[in-house]
């Protein structure tokens, strides 16, 4: 271990904490353009997985706090709908740039906040940037359509615009997995769309979305347009229930994605939730790709991934070859400190998570899959896991993973891996490893999920192509130029053009 975890930022950030006398930062919260406490005063713990100590404080908001921040975004709606669009993507270039020049400090809370390795996070950092940059991709989404009437007897005389308008407030709730992406990723075309935005961090990483706030108020973002209420959970349902948000957009668990919904009733929802990506490893495919994708989708993020490898259905003809493969990757993953630059992979989010993995594996074990490598924890440190000849009544073939663990299932042909994707509950991601068009082609088309992988691992990235969810995996498409259109409602304006002369006179008809 690397010593004591402590966050560091630079002075941009000085303003949203305060040093508490034993040390730790207490971050305030970003409420109506202001830094600012919760009303009762309290705050919550944040500890790092790294090596369980507290390294904040974070604001406990209570509902009288969201009500603060549902205000704040309802009054200062027109301030962002008043500004010329040019400027909304003005904005985002200049939170982009603030993001580059900061960019340790965002990669470093990632890494403290939820242990990804120091290897990994400022990818995550240089996505959003990318996000921010690519923001013109989404203002080209904002546009509508003429529709000339006389086509239907009904509208004759009469033409239309269809305009895509913004919804008002956005409520946006993110999951601790890819802290500040993934808020950012809402955030980020609701401006862009017009609309004001509370957004609900995980409580488990809460830092990279205040950090993010403190970008776009630097960048000139108006007044009460972005707000952020830190706390637990039960916040997301109130916020998703309150009567002036207009829309939700949520990532999550399929489990609190129900909850959300539930509040929701009667709101334009767009659900991200839980996966569970089959990789089907077919027997004409090059294994020692196959195997390397396979390794990577499955162990980055320590798995932590919606869209990580989760289970690998190969065909047993080439089953051999392709686990011999996997084994020579899967040493090159050394679990360890974050912090350190060597690390391929850090603990899992929490003691809890890293204690829920270990039970698939063990209960994989039990139902007889045979353990080529790792599948012991330590804390929240779970090591990365190789089981093979995975019987389908183990659980880890079904619940999602979350965690570091590759299970390996041995399938007579195509359609035996077929039929294994279909039952599950989930729909997001899929892989097929084939260097035969038409198999490809015939896998793709059967698996039901919102996306299918061709000869790689499923990877969602900077959203530059459409992903989403069917069956348990959610509803609505996240990606450039996609959330953006989640967000925004269709607005029809007729035209009677008969005073103008322009009305179309029907032809007289004979019989
Ligand atoms: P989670 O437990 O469902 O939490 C997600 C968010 O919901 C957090 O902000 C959480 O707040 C909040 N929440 C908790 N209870 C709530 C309630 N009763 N009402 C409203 N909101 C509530 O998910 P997670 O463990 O953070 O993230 C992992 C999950 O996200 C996985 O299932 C993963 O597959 C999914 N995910 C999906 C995608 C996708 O694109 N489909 C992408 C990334 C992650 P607290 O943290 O304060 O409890």
């Amino acid at each position: 271990m690397m010593g004591s975890v402590e966050i560091k930022l630079g002075r941009i950030f000085s303003e949203i904490y305060e040093e508490g006398p034993d040390g730790v930062p207490e971050f305030k919260t970003f409420i109506d353009g202001s830094w600012t406490r919760s009303s009762e005063g309290t705050t919550f713990d944040l500890r790092t997985p790294i090596d369980g100590s507290v390294i904040a404080r974070v604001q406990r908001c209570n509902e009288s706090d969201l009500e603060r921040a549902v205000r704040a975004a309802k009054e200062n709606q027109r301030k962002i709908r008043s500004l010329a669009a040019i400027d909304r993507i003005e904005i985002m270039e200049e939170v982009a740039r603030i993001v580059r020049n900061h960019a340790d400090d965002f990669a470093m809370t990632i890494t403290l906040e939820m242990g990804r390795a120091i290897s990994e996070s400022p990818g995550e950092v240089r996505a959003v940037a990318e996000r921010l940059r690519l923001a013109m991709e989404d203002s080209r989404k904002v546009s509508g359509e003429y529709i000339p009437g006389d086509w239907s007897p009904d509208t004759v005389g009469k033409v239309a615009i269809v305009l895509r308008e913004p919804v008002g407030v956005v409520g946006a709730i993110g999951p601790f997995n890819y802290p500040l992406f993934i808020p950012s990723a809402k955030v980020i075309p609701a401006i862009l769309g017009a609309n004001s935005v509370v957004v609900k961090p995980s409580s488990s990483t809460p830092i990279s979305m205040l950090l993010m706030a403190r970008a776009f108020q630097l960048a000139g973002l108006p007044e009460g347009v972005l707000n952020v209420v830190t706390g637990p959970g039960y916040l997301g349902s109130l916020l998703a229930a309150h009567r002036d948000v207009g829309m939700v957009s949520f990532t999550g668990s399929t489990e609190v994605g129900r909850e959300v919904a539930r509040h929701g009733v009667g709101k334009m929802l767009h659900l991200e939730l839980g996966g569970k990506a089959y990789a089907i490893v077919l027997d004409d495919a090059d294994l020692k790709l196959s195997a390397a994708k396979c390794v990577e989708g499955a162990f980055r993020n320590a798995g932590q991934r919606c869209d990580a490898v989760s289970a690998v259905l190969v065909q047993e003809s080439v089953a051999d070859e392709f686990v011999e493969e996997v084994m020579k990757q899967v040493t090159e993953w050394r679990l360890g400190d974050p912090r350190d630059p060597s690390t391929k992979m850090g603990p899992l989010v929490n003691e809890q998570a890293a204690e829920r993995v270990n039970g698939l594996v063990r209960d994989a074990v039990e139902k007889g899959s045979v353990l080529l490598h790792g599948g012991e924890r330590e804390r929240a440190y779970h090591q990365p896991t190789v089981l093979d000849r995975v019987p389908e009544s183990a659980k880890i073939l079904w619940e999602e993973t979350f965690g570091p663990v590759i299970p390996i299932v041995r399938v007579r042909d195509e359609e035996h891996a077929l039929q294994i994707a279909e039952r599950s509950r989930y729909g997001l991601d899929a892989a097929v490893f084939t260097n035969n068009f038409y198999r490809m082609w015939r896998v793709a088309k059967a698996l039901r999920v919102g996306e299918v992988t061709v000869n790689d691992y499923p990877r969602h990235g900077v959203g530059f192509f459409p992903f989403g969810g069917v069956k348990d995996s959610g509803l609505g498409r996240e990606g450039i130029g996609y959330s953006i259109e989640e967000m925004m409602v269709i607005k029809t304006i007729v035209f009677n053009l008969e005073p103008a002369g322009l009305g179309k006179v029907r032809r007289t008809r004979t019989s």
